[in-house]
């Protein structure tokens, strides 16, 4: 029985690629990485083209990890997604984001909506609603300055469990954004029954416009319909001037991207936003 036990051993540690072990290596220390307060948000302004002013912020979660220096957080989430860590995580994005908005106010900066993404895992929290809910009214903010992201695929899973939460959210006075709007297949007819404010429309469509007459259709599209149903619509992605163009021929309300800033550190953003109130 000690030979198999051994040779099941190998087997097993044979078949254990690369890529498992940086995943077992990252839960480990993604655990620690809370305690040891290694996580940061960084803010990427959404600008008003109506206005040009700043209308809101993204939180985007960056790890700085003692030894591999920044990691994005298309490496480590998915890790935190399947481990469960992502409950924790998120409930700390949460109340560092409300903080850094009191920071902004405690400075006299404007302090804009503050947009914080969603995984699967969270929006399926047992008192997500609650939970958020008491976290904020501690801070002191108010729910309506909250957007909150949920890709279209996450809400797409499960329609009629998105509907029932969503609506606790909204009820509380969250906003609601479909992140990623364009990739995840959902119909308008399904779409009418939720109760959101913004579409965010997916930075690989914004990519391609205005040459890539695909592109340009969807995003038209995309602007049109957003209208039709009275909901708000953020273009992610714009990096270039003939994108921007073309966004506000179309009218579309905001945009996000390299083009206006990338995620900017606390003590930049405060920077940014100094210099967009005083032009
Ligand atoms: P997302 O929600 O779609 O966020 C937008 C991503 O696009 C960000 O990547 C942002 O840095 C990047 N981006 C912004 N402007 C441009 C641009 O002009 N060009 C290009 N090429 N990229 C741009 P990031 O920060 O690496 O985040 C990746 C994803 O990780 C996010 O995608 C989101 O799904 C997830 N994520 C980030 N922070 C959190 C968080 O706090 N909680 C959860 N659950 N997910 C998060
Ligand atoms: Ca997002
Ligand atoms: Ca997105
Ligand atoms: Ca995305």
């Amino acid at each position: 029985a000690k030979q198999r036990g051994r040779n099941h051993y190998h087997f097993y540690t044979q078949d254990i690629n690369a890529q498992t072990y940086r995943h077992l290596m990252l839960e480990n220390e993604l655990s620690k990485a809370l305690e040891r307060d290694e996580f940061q948000l960084h803010y990427q302004p959404q600008i008003s083209l109506a206005t040009g002013k700043v209308e809101g912020l993204e939180a985007l979660v960056r790890w700085e990890h003692p030894e591999k220096g920044y990691l994005s957080p298309g490496h480590f989430i998915p890790v935190a997604e399947d481990t469960g860590l992502i409950e924790r995580l998120g409930l700390w994005v949460v109340r560092r984001a409300c903080e850094d908005m009191k920071r902004l106010e405690a400075a006299d900066l404007p302090v804009p909506r503050m947009a914080i993404n969603l995984s699967p895992r969270q929006f399926r929290q047992t008192d997500l609603a609650c939970q958020y809910a008491a976290i904020i009214k501690e801070i002191g903010i108010q729910a309506s300055q909250i957007e909150l992201e949920l890709t279209e695929s996450t809400i797409m899973q499960d329609i009629d469990k998105a509907v029932e939460i969503f609506e606790a959210l909204h009820r509380l006075g969250f906003r609601l954004a479909v992140d990623d709007f364009g990739t995840g297949y959902s119909s308008l007819n399904q779409l009418k029954h939720f109760p959101i404010h913004t579409l965010k429309i997916d930075r690989s469509f914004v990519r391609g416009i205005p040459q890539d007459r695909d592109d340009a259709a969807i995003v038209t599209a995309i602007v049109a319909m957003a209208k039709g149903l009275g909901l708000e619509v953020v273009a992610e992605g714009v990096e270039a001037r003939h994108q921007l163009e073309f966004l506000k021929a179309l009218e579309c309300e905001s945009v996000q991207g390299y083009y206006f800033s990338r995620p900017l550190p606390y003590d930049e953003l405060c920077e940014y936003l100094q210099d967009s109130c005083s032009t």
